[in-house]
């Protein structure tokens, strides 16, 4: 990575006058914004700045572009990666986006929403309902991460299988450049074919090519009736099959399809109590569907197509939700297993993806590779399967410490990561680079893939200001 050297005073002065009374924080106070939420990423920073409009961001940006000052973009500082942290040196500032707070235009008629970036995702969608719309990006950190981390990450969740990821979500962008420059492509527009899609390419970019600052969002119908239902099936296989028939019997109205292995329902009873429905099950997939109030409901229409199924002998049991609380207490196996897998032992966590009609040969590969070279590791894997995107999270046999587990990260990763790619997947499909698959990128994307990022990063950021050290390698 480019080293850069320690910030001169009269720049952090210069910064501190720009960025206007509450606009920065420095000392002990920094702390929380240099520290990341799980997994130790922690880092130092002189000056962590908190701009509260466009027109002062892309001031700041020019400062630091005029003399030299590395900066880590932030939202809600939720990301799982390192990426929006800054590193140890302490020679880098910190653009919070947490003060970019406005509604910039709500267009019912035209189904879109224009914030800036520092509001949470969770405000987006409540504003959306207030509308009577819908936004449908959803994912445990709603309350705390920002629409413009979520775009920079390109953030997913359990809904991209019916409304894709952020990058579906956004009409427009707003972005201020490495130079200071404010790009507004705020554009409402379903269809737009007047050159390169600039927004494309900030999208997912984690911050290295330039600062999000407001985002036109796609809202949709809100939908008013549900259906979950929790259902068993021998294999990976069978799920597969089990969420093309269920296409053909919903359309639609399918939004929901994540695969659970028996060990996330034993660890989940085992730590924190939660009764398994379907107990004896081998591997279960959570369903939701929904949509418009019409008859028969979502749940009894699920129930019509699960039941022709299970005659059929595709699935081999199912619990259809009969009110909101006992679809809530569903939900609730699948959303808490980050706390489960923590109270059950040391996991190495892969957020991996590959062709759906991949899945069965990739996991009885991995857990088979797994096994032989670490007897009596337990496979914990669960994921939005529909999207063919798995988090393969291997706990450490019992009798192994925590700490000669995570000892194993990188021989893990090598193990996982190589039969992800002998099937043509990916080795992050939700969180991202930042630093944590930094060096494996170097393995997982072809010579010219890395070179035709590295020449739009020089494009973009010639000086290399813009969070340096995260997703490219070196
Ligand atoms: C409990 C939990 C559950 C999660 N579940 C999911 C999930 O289901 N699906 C999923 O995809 N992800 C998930 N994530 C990770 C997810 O990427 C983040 O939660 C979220 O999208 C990041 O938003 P943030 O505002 O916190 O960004 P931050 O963490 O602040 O930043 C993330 C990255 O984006 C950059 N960045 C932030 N804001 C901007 C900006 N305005 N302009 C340019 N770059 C910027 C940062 O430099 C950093 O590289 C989860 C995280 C947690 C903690």
């Amino acid at each position: 990575m480019t080293i850069h050297a320690p910030i001169q005073s009269a720049t952090l002065a210069r910064l501190k006058e720009a960025a206007g009374p509450g606009g920065w924080i420095e000392g002990p106070d920094t702390e929380p914004y240099c520290v990341s939420w799980r997994d130790n990423w922690a880092g130092k920073t002189p000056l962590v700045l908190r701009p509260d409009t466009t027109e002062r961001l892309a001031a700041l940006v020019k400062i630091c572009a005029e003399t030299g000052t590395p900066i880590v973009p932030q939202g809600g500082n939720t990301g799982l990666t390192g990426g929006g942290q800054p590193h140890a040196t302490g020679d880098e500032v910190v653009m919070s986006t947490t003060r970019l707070k406005r509604v910039r235009a709500l267009d019912p008629l035209n189904d879109t929403i224009t914030v800036e970036a520092g509001v949470t995702l969770l405000e987006v969608q409540n504003l959306a309902a207030e509308a009577d719309r819908y936004f449908p990006l959803s994912l445990a950190a709603e309350g705390t991460c920002q629409i413009g981390g979520n775009l920079a990450t390109n953030a997913g969740g359990v809904q991209v299988l019916r409304y894709g990821s952020a990058r579906a979500l956004c009409l427009g962008l707003e972005v201020v450049t490495a130079d200071g420059e404010v790009w507004d492509g705020l554009r409402g527009l379903r269809k737009d074919n007047a050159g390169y899609d600039m927004k494309q390419i900030f999208i997912g970019s984690e911050g290295t090519l330039g600062i999000i600052t407001a985002a036109t969002l796609r809202l949709f119908p809100r939908p008013v009736d549900r259906g979950v239902a929790l259902v068993a099936v021998d294999t990976p296989t069978a799920a597969v099959e089990l969420l093309t028939r269920l296409r053909a019997a919903l359309g639609e109205l399918l939004s929901a399809f994540e695969l659970m292995n028996a060990n996330t329902f034993r660890f989940a009873q085992e730590t924190m109590g939660h009764a398994d429905p379907l107990p004896g099950a081998g591997w279960r997939v959570l369903i939701q569907a929904d949509g418009p109030r019409a008859e028969p409901p979502l749940s009894e229409r699920l129930e019509e197509a699960l039941g022709a199924l299970l005659e059929e002998g595709l699935i081999t049991d199912a619990v259809i939700a009969a009110s909101e609380a006992q679809a809530a207490q569903l939900w609730r196996i699948r959303e808490d297993q980050a706390e489960v897998q923590q109270k059950t032992g040391a996991g190495v966590k892969h957020d991996v993806s590959v062709p759906v009609s991949s899945i069965d040969a990739f996991v009885a590969e991995a857990d088979a590779a797994m096994e032989a070279a670490y007897p009596g590791v337990r496979h914990c894997t669960f994921g939005h399967a529909g999207d063919g995107n798995l988090h393969y999270n291997p706990i450490r046999p019992v009798d192994w410490t925590d700490a000669a587990w995570k000892g194993e990260t990188e021989a893990i990763n090598r193990i996982v990561h190589d039969i992800v790619m002998a099937h043509n997947g990916s080795i992050t499909a939700e969180h991202g680079v930042g630093r944590l698959r930094r060096a494996e990128l170097t393995r997982a994307r072809a010579p010219v893939e890395l070179a035709m990022m590295r020449a739009l990063k020089a494009a973009m950021d010639p000086a290399g200001i813009l969070n340096p050290g995260k997703v490219l390698p070196d």
